[in-house]
């Protein structure tokens, strides 16, 4: 049988990287695209010498040049974290957009299947807690928040036009919180800040009153969510995500336990538009894909932490 191939995109990111991992065990060859402005090539060196592994180094708002036939589009490159986008948003604007674009012009020419990683924060700060699928969102277009928002929402609407006009078949997933080793130490997201503060013994910083909430998923069960939506026949969004919702002051007290630091909580300035709650609405995931994460939160910090540690 012919060997089935798949490009992702941010294959060198904190997910992409445990996407190819997975596709190379499920016996795909991977071509892997990154600009490594977030990525890194230290997430992919244990698979660059696999046969069945290519990187190549590219801007994916540029035009995207593959001779191999392809079967999967996996668009997963994007600045994720918060710190990191409001540092770089023209790019962020620009790979949720014309990345997008050239990724389902791809799809199109290979007439491959096309998977958009998308993002709790199409949801904004949510006035419907949990969010389901059918929920509009809250959006602040011209918000500190707006260059990833409004890309992927972009994203979303492109890949649903070409799904409509050319019968590409897409996939869109609404990726909430997810955590686990690959995740850069000064990424500014809460668990490698926390993690690495309370290793470290440095004051852990809490944003606000720490009462606002997330849902934090293991990236394992996050990768094995992706592949049964690309192996599904469903089409519309669909949120991934663990839906255990937490404070976040709750949350640095576990990591504090967790690592037995001596590290004093401190409290920080709450970042602007910073969502207060969120957490996802799993029955579409459950239903349609038979999906729902297995790794409760102590387990999947106990190995995050392994890893920092390891650092
Ligand atoms: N946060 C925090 N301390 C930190 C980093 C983040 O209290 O050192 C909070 C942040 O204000 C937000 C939540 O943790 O409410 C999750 O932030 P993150 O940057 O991980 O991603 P987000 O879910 O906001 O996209």
């Amino acid at each position: 049988m012919k060997m089935k191939n798949a490009l992702v995109t941010g294959g060198a990111g904190f997910i992409g990287s445990h996407l190819c991992d997975f596709l190379l065990n499920k016996g795909f060859r991977v071509i892997c695209i990154d600009n490594l402005i977030t990525g890194s090539m230290g997430n992919i060196k244990h698979i660059k010498k696999n046969k069945n592994f290519k990187f190549v180094r590219h801007d994916i708002s540029r035009h995207i040049k593959i001779s191999e036939h392809l079967d999967f589009v996996l668009h997963f490159a994007s600045p994720a974290s918060p710190a990191d986008y409001q540092k770089i948003p023209i790019q962020t604007l620009k790979a949720g957009s014309l990345g997008t674009h050239n990724t389902l012009g791809l799809a199109f020419a290979k007439k491959a299947k096309y998977v958009l990683a998308s993002t709790s924060e199409v949801y904004g700060d949510p006035l419907v807690n949990p969010q389901p699928e059918s929920y509009w969102g809250n959006v602040n277009p011209v918000g500190v928040r707006g260059c990833y928002d409004e890309a992927k929402r972009f994203a979303e609407a492109l890949t649903t036009a070409y799904r409509r006009i050319h019968k590409i078949d897409t996939k869109i997933a609404r990726i909430f919180n997810t955590y686990g080793p690959r995740m850069r130490k000064d990424d500014g997201r809460v668990v490698p800040n926390f993690i690495s503060q309370a290793l470290g013994s440095k004051p852990m910083t809490v944003y606000g009153d720490g009462r606002q909430t997330r849902s934090f998923c293991y990236v394992d069960d996050m990768v094995a969510g992706i592949y049964k939506l690309m192996s599904s026949a469903l089409n519309e969004p669909v949120n991934l995500g663990n839906p255990e919702e937490h404070t976040i002051l709750e949350f640095a007290e576990l990591i504090k336990k967790l690592t037995k630091s001596k590290s004093r909580i401190t409290f920080k300035k709450l970042p602007l538009d910073d969502p207060k709650i969120r957490c996802p609405d799993i029955s579409l995931a459950k239903k349609a894909l038979g999906w729902e994460p297995k790794t409760g939160l102590e387990d999947g910090l106990k190995r995050t932490i392994g890893y920092f540690r390891d650092r």
